[in-house]
């Protein structure tokens, strides 16, 4: 296990893995390109380790020159992609290849594309060393690959975390097993949110609320917000698949999170058979389940003088309050014995004052780390 500022990263690859893919493939490109004499170009910083083990391996004529894009910083794709260096001169009627480290979402590798779209080459090809096809959503092909690897943010043979870990010649992953993942479990009204505030302070974690996040998307007119509109504004639970697909892409958007508190979610059991999956794939894992217990009349009252604040339309009305309890005894209540199976159910009472109940989650939270 190696520290690169505040995260630990473990081995992934070993420098045996990394070079016998990084050979595979200046193989399989001399074999396409003999007589060819192409262009590599190297994709900065992160691919400079990978261009110069490649050249060493690439047996024919060949020549070698350097883009320079940003867009990652931390542990997060900023999405925006500048050029730092542009396409190289006198490259009319060549053939270029493009060595990248990683590619992940096929930003970078848009902006790439676009910005050889305008120039008059015989050929563009991209070869990548790491690809993470699960997370790939760009219209490009990918044509040489030298390994396929999982959605982990990973560092080292020229890739780095905060420009550390460059120099390794090793890739490591970002180890997971310090965060605290929780699920905040309850009625509408049980004070799932409030706490969420205090706890995400306490602890240093994203609280992701799923009633949030459509809520958001409502009242920005999003094609996502339209669609959870009807379901909310009744009552209903938004379907499942919509659901599940949006609170991955939370989670995705907050790599470098100490952990979650999921709000709202999971509310039926495919949810949480999903959940459990995702976050297996990322190395992850739900810590503990946390219900606050409070009986209907009082969440009611709780919900209707909410009501009067916020605007919630659902939350102004008693029929549709009782749809929601509805919707929570059939599709959430199991969900109990689910975590219980797991050993990671815990209940606390959610009558009292709000920080009664803050000292009450956080002794439970405070016994898992202990
Ligand atoms: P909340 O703010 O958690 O009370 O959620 C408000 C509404 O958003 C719910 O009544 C549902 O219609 C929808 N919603 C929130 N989370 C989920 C979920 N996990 N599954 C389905 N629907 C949800």
């Amino acid at each position: 296990m190696i520290r690169l500022h505040d995260k630990f990263f473990k081995p992934f690859l070993s420098e045996l893995q990394i070079q016998g893919a990084v050979r595979r493939m200046a193989e399989e490109i001399a074999v396409d390109y003999k007589d060819g004499n192409p262009i590599f170009v190297g994709v900065l910083n992160g691919a400079f380790m990978f261009v110069s083990d490649f050249l060493k391996a690439y047996p024919h004529p060949c020549e070698v020159s350097f883009v320079k894009l940003s867009s990652y910083q931390g542990l997060t794709s900023t999405g925006i992609v500048e050029t730092l260096l542009d396409v190289p001169d006198n490259i009319e009627g060549r053939s270029i290849i493009i060595l990248e480290d990683i590619i992940d979402t096929g930003r970078t590798l848009q902006k790439l594309v676009h910005l050889f779209s305008n120039t008059k080459v015989k050929e563009f090809k991209i070869a990548s060393l790491f690809y993470k096809a699960e997370v790939y959503n760009g219209e490009y092909a990918i044509d040489y690959v030298g390994l396929e690897i999982p959605d982990k943010f990973i560092v080292g043979y020229g890739l780095d975390y905060k420009e550390l870990g460059r120099n390794l010649k090793e890739v490591y992953q970002l180890n997971q097993k310090h965060m605290i993942n929780l699920v905040l479990f309850g009625k509408p009204g049980a004070g799932k949110g409030t706490q969420a505030q205090f706890l995400k302070e306490k602890y240093n974690l994203k609280h992701i609320s799923t009633g949030d996040v459509f809520r958001f998307n409502i009242k920005n007119g999003t094609e996502l917000g339209t669609l959870a509109k009807s379901y909310i504004d009744k009552g209903d639970l938004v379907p499942d698949e919509v659901t599940i697909k949006m609170l991955e892409e939370e989670v995705d958007k907050n790599p470098d999170a100490d952990g979650f508190i999921f709000d709202g979610f999971p509310r039926t059991t495919a949810q949480a058979e999903a959940l459990d999956n995702f976050l297996e794939s990322k190395d992850m894992k739900i810590d503990a389940t946390i219900a606050l217990e409070a009986n209907d009349d009082i969440l009611i009252e709780r919900l209707l003088e909410r009501g009067k604040v916020s605007g919630r339309s659902d939350d102004q009305d008693v029929s549709k309050i009782k749809n929601r309890f509805e919707e929570y005894n059939s599709k959430t209540a199991p969900l109990k014995e689910f975590y219980e199976d797991q050993h990671k159910f815990h209940s606390v009472n959610g009558i009292g004052s709000i920080d009664e109940i803050t000292q009450r989650l956080t002794a439970v939270i405070d016994s898992l780390k202990a």
